[in-house]
């Protein structure tokens, strides 16, 4: 008997997992991918003049999606409703520059990593409390992006490396605390490296300093257990590391200058 009932819960297992296969059923509207992100987080995601998207996750997505034999929408808004979204079945990819970490782990899942993120430190070319890293712990404020990375390790206690709660400010976007920074209402900003190598073009008289602050794995999310769609999407990727295609999209965005 109870050999029996295992071997029907095989069967059930078995049709159940034959429904939902194919690339029908996998993603959250038929012959669609959708992609989560924030696209204010140049050049990986922005949005043109008319309205579109553009930057290397928007490319590379609409890639993968070729190859999945889906049609790319963008979905966008903040960045933690991008993680969200991903988390809550309401998107099937998130690409914002996501850096693979711990805890977004346990939440999530997370393709192969297409791109190293770095974080930096941004301050004013005369700044007298930022000159160097060092001077992160001397009691300054540090301006980050909500729900980054960034935010993370300097909100963190002391004993873990960061800097404490109190010496960071939290802003909606990279580019509200960048104005913030030019306000002076924060001795720096801590943030991922291409953003602020644009955010100091565009800002004269920011600089970033020498001396990198983190270094990070980019990789696309996916809800967690949805292995169908991370395999497909992994598979992609691959094919599209492989033939060259990723580093041309990344070449069109970051010239070596
Ligand atoms: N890489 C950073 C993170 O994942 C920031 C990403 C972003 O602001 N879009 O937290």
């Amino acid at each position: 008997m109870k050999k029996f009932v295992t071997m029907l819960l095989v069967l059930v297992m078995v049709l159940s997992l034959a429904a939902c296969g194919g690339s029908d059923g996998l993603t959250v509207e038929k012959g669609k991918l959708h992609m989560s992100t924030n696209a204010e987080f140049p050049p990986y995601e922005m949005v043109t003049n008319d309205g579109g998207f553009e930057g290397i996750d928007v490319e590379v997505a609409g890639l993968i999606a070729e190859k999945m034999g889906l049609e790319l929408v963008v979905d966008d808004m903040g960045f933690t409703a991008a993680l969200e979204a991903v988390q809550n079945g309401k998107s099937d990819i998130a690409m914002a520059g996501i850096t693979v970490n711990e805890e977004r782990k346990a939440n999530m899942d997370f393709s192969d990593s297409y791109a190293t993120g770095i974080q930096v430190v941004i301050i004013k070319a005369d700044s007298p409390a930022v000159q160097s890293l060092d001077d992160l712990s001397t009691g300054v404020l540090i301006g980050t992006q909500e729900g980054t990375t960034g935010y993370i390790y300097c909100s963190d206690s002391v004993e873990n490396g960061g800097y404490g709660e109190e010496h960071v400010m939290a802003y909606e976007t990279g580019a509200v605390a960048i104005q913030a920074l030019l306000a002076g209402k924060v001795d720096c900003v801590v943030i991922d490296n291409q953003p602020a190598q644009e955010y100091v073009k565009a800002n004269p008289g920011l600089e970033i300093l020498d001396t990198e602050f983190a270094v990070e794995d980019y990789a696309i999310a996916v809800k967690k257990g949805n292995s169908q769609l991370l395999d497909e999407v992994n598979k992609a990727l691959s094919e599209l590391i492989a033939d060259g295609s990723v580093q041309k999209v990344v070449d069109k965005y970051i010239t070596a200058d």
